[in-house]
């Protein structure tokens, strides 16, 4: 089915059943709405010359009007490339030019941002709004208009629906080519660990535009009746008042939310006793700090997703109806294969508890990245095995632990340390609030870990940091540097920027 097919066609039946509400000035939409409108601005983006392959780049924050703007899109036909809105325009452009965009969505508080991106990136034909703005089509006024929606022929397993990028944790971000075939699959493999109806009501504090924030916050919530309440960006104190106001049951997270959760003070403040569990994704969680969370939240489930862009995204979560072993991020979903191969021979696999490069294969596999053939070929082989560049280990029982990157790993004299596990020890010292870990090389080329570490105890010492995790670990996983910083620097979808911490060494010991 088409994504927003697979989406909406039970809308007709949820009807008066709030479907998105805005989480901080209160505006909702039904499902009747929801759907109606979608339908709408299908046809007004046709009405504008939105034809069938035109890529849509879709610029906003989170509203209850993105979904509408998003689903309506690929009813029009078109693939959605999604923006962080807080890119500059030179960022912008790149995608809009990456991507092949001929038209942006965007909200009028972003205008100048868009149309500056438009002027360096040529090729767009016009700058809609969601909202209002002078001189510019609106979303709005699509809806109030009567056009019928059209008829566009779409076939699942060839067209795109959305054209995400990845994170960029690791280079520049890509663009990610998946069909609505693969979208809805992922959404249909994630049905049976999402167990959401109408009365459940979940946080979108992580932004749409992440493959994440679009298949746990929208497409599987809205597939299943459930209720959205949207916030525009995070800040903890809006969170937590959000959770305790709209009686949040559901909530999708990345690490240093869960991090908060557990550590900081000002939760205590908040009534969170409607959540009934909590899932984290996009980036590690130690299974001490999961366990944390779920303690400050009166025992609920605190359990994990694993997945990237380029798999449409998830290919485990953990279900929230019955104990799961420490650390893990679930079981394969359905009708996707997974192996563990060896790191250092990808031909060779790997048995239970053995650590290697995690690889899948099946429905949910991108297309490609768009324009980049030879990326596409390092990463997805002869076999149709896509190679995710992480390292985790599966247990007799099929359950999958996720290690760290790859490409993240420190080999420190032939041992391999991961950052992750390091990380989390640090967290789990109450004078720490935060901490990332980086390889970096002493003047023989050697490379060892150093720690970043943000003091919640403000005479925590280098020494104290180094003597409690030399407690924890084996010896070579020691961290023999430490710098104290201010914050840790992350992505929007909560992941470590490690290569601005190596910019920074490598800046300090110039
Ligand atoms: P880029 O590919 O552009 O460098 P990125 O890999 O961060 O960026 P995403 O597709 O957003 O882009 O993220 C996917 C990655 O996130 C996975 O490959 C994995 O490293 C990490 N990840 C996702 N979920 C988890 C999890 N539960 N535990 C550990 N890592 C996770
Ligand atoms: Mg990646």
């Amino acid at each position: 089915l088409p994504i927003h097919e697979a989406v909406l066609g039970r809308a007709a039946e949820f009807g008066e059943t709030p479907a998105l509400i805005d989480g901080v000035e209160g505006r909702s939409l039904s499902y009747a709405q929801l759907d109606g409108f979608h339908r709408k601005v299908a046809a007004g983006l046709a009405d504008a010359g939105v034809r069938k392959g035109d890529v849509v780049a879709l610029h906003s924050p989170n509203t209850i009007l993105w979904p509408v703007a998003f689903y309506g899109a690929t009813r029009a036909g078109a693939t959605v490339t999604t923006v962080h809105p807080l890119y500059t325009p030179e960022e912008f452009a790149q995608q809009l030019r990456d991507a092949g965009a001929s038209w942006i969505v965007t909200v009028s508080l972003l205008l100048p941002v868009a149309q500056a991106a438009a002027e360096l990136a040529g090729g767009i034909r016009e700058i809609i709004v969601c909202d209002q703005a002078e001189g510019h089509r609106s979303l709005l006024d699509m809806v109030g208009a009567d056009l019928p929606a059209p008829a566009v022929g779409i076939d699942p397993s060839e067209d795109l629906a959305v054209l995400p990028y990845s994170s960029g944790t690791t280079g520049v971000p890509k663009g990610v080519m998946l069909t609505h075939r693969s979208v809805a699959t992922n959404l249909a493999q994630l049905y049976p660990t999402m167990p959401m109806g109408p009365g459940d009501r979940i946080l979108a504090v992580l932004p749409f535009f992440h493959a994440y924030g679009l298949t746990a916050l929208l497409n599987a919530p809205l597939s299943h009746g459930a209720t959205v309440v949207v916030l525009p960006k995070f800040d903890l104190e809006g969170f937590l008042t959000a959770v305790e106001k709209h009686r949040i049951t559901g909530l999708y997270v990345v690490p240093p939310i869960a991090l908060a959760l557990a550590k900081h003070p000002v939760v205590e403040r908040f009534d969170l006793s409607s959540v009934r569990y909590v899932i984290s994704a996009a980036a590690p969680l130690d299974g001490e700090l999961a366990a944390a969370c779920s303690a400050r939240l009166g025992g609920v489930p605190v359990g994990q997703g694993y997945g990237m862009t380029e798999l449409s995204p998830a290919t485990h979560v953990t279900p929230i109806d019955r104990p799961i072993p420490h650390g893990s991020v679930g079981k394969l979903l359905a009708g996707t294969e997974m192996r563990i191969v060896s790191l250092d021979d990808p031909a060779k696999d790997l048995g239970p508890g053995e650590e290697g490069e995690v690889v899948f294969r099946g429905p949910q596999v991108m297309k490609g990245y768009l324009g980049r053939p030879d990326a596409t070929t390092a990463m997805i082989d002869e076999d149709g095995w896509l190679h995710t560049g992480d390292v985790g280990r599966v247990d007799e029982d099929g359950w999958l632990f996720i290690v760290d990157r790859v490409k993240e790993l420190i080999k420190y004299k032939g041992f391999q340390v991961a950052p992750a596990e390091l990380e989390a020890v640090l967290i789990g010292d109450p004078r720490i609030a935060d901490a990332a870990v980086i390889g970096v090389y002493d003047a023989d080329g050697n490379e060892y870990p150093k720690a970043y570490v943000v003091r919640a105890a403000a005479d925590l010492t280098v020494e104290d940091v180094q003597a409690y995790v030399a407690e924890h670990v084996a010896p070579h996983k020691k961290v023999r540097a430490v710098e104290f910083i201010e914050t840790v620097p992350r992505a929007a979808t909560g992941k470590i920027l490690r290569r601005q911490l190596r910019d920074r060494d490598q800046a300090t010991n110039a």
